[in-house]
């Protein structure tokens, strides 16, 4: 059987609190042979590094998530180096913009608010860049209705920290300026919808080597699982459409995907252990008391 990553979990969610070692025997069992599990704030990174050092083959990405900056400290930088400095932290995020929803929905809410709420959101999306940039770690980063800020925020850092624009579903268009960045798009089970048409057409126009697949899970499932809670092993779902939209073979894009996947998080995926052989960085271990 042909391996795959699943590059964006979130392993720690109360979904899979009653049967996540069986989750993850179903991923290895449908050739999913690393996980990368995502922190949203700094609890749920510390879960995910928890979880990292449980599973060998789970990975944790240590961030905070933009719909989540109401409750981010003011300078999220010196907790998230503590996080960073794990040798099983793979890269940070998820971060980055997310303008869908805006305060000023609500009617006790102004366009100042509106205004406050895009600037934390950058603060914080800085932050995580210039940690990665100072760690060699690359970011996860989720953007939605907010393409043309998010490239201008991480323009800057082009050719030190690389961005993978996770559960991607914009147009070639967005697609290529990504690319153009030294970035990479991820899809999700949202390929594999019906109402999924746009998805394969900008999967159909990304470079091969440019793209990693991944579930999000336990949000979209993808068919014939969709609306069920979703977890690892349905990469393999996600491969069969995408290898059909790409007219390549389940090992070319394994061969393909992985490769990237490994350059992508050079700590994760068997290439480079440097990291996980030398020392820890001083500080990591509070991590888990943290959250004990
Ligand atoms: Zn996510």
């Amino acid at each position: 059987m042909v391996e795959f990553f699943d590059t964006h979990a979130h392993l720690d969610y109360p979904d899979y609190e009653g049967d996540l070692p069986q989750v993850i025997e179903r991923a290895h069992a449908a050739g999913i042979t690393r996980i990368i599990t995502i922190g949203t704030d700094l609890e749920s990174s510390a879960r995910a590094v928890k979880l990292s050092e449980q599973f060998p083959a789970v990975f944790a990405a240590a961030g905070w998530h933009p719909t989540n900056v109401a409750e981010a400290p003011e300078d999220l930088r010196p907790a998230l180096r503590e996080l960073a400095g794990h040798p099983k932290v793979v890269a940070i995020g998820e971060t980055g913009l997310d303008y869908h929803h805006l305060p000023s929905e609500k009617p006790e809410c102004s366009p100042a608010d509106d205004a406050h709420y895009k600037r934390r959101q950058a603060e914080i999306f800085q932050q995580q860049l210039e940690v990665a940039a100072e760690f060699g770690l690359n970011c996860i980063v989720h953007q939605r209705s907010a393409l043309a800020d998010t490239l201008a925020q991480i323009q800057p850092f082009a050719g030190r920290v690389r961005g993978v624009f996770h559960c991607f579903v914009d147009d070639a268009e967005a697609m290529r300026r990504i690319v153009a960045l030294g970035s990479l798009v991820s899809f999700t089970g949202i390929i594999t919808f019906k109402n999924g048409q746009s998805v394969r057409d900008t999967a159909a126009a990304a470079p091969l080597d440019q793209l990693m697949l991944e579930t999000d899970c336990p949000y979209l499932a993808p068919a014939p699982y969709r609306g069920k809670r979703c977890e690892p092993a349905y990469v393999r779902e996600i491969s069969q459409v995408v290898a059909q939209v790409k007219g390549c073979t389940p090992g070319e894009l394994s061969a393909a995907t992985c490769a990237t996947a490994r350059k992508f998080f050079p700590n994760a995926c068997g290439r480079n252990f440097s990291r996980l052989r030398s020392a820890p960085r001083s500080g990591w271990k509070c991590i888990v008391r943290l959250i004990d």
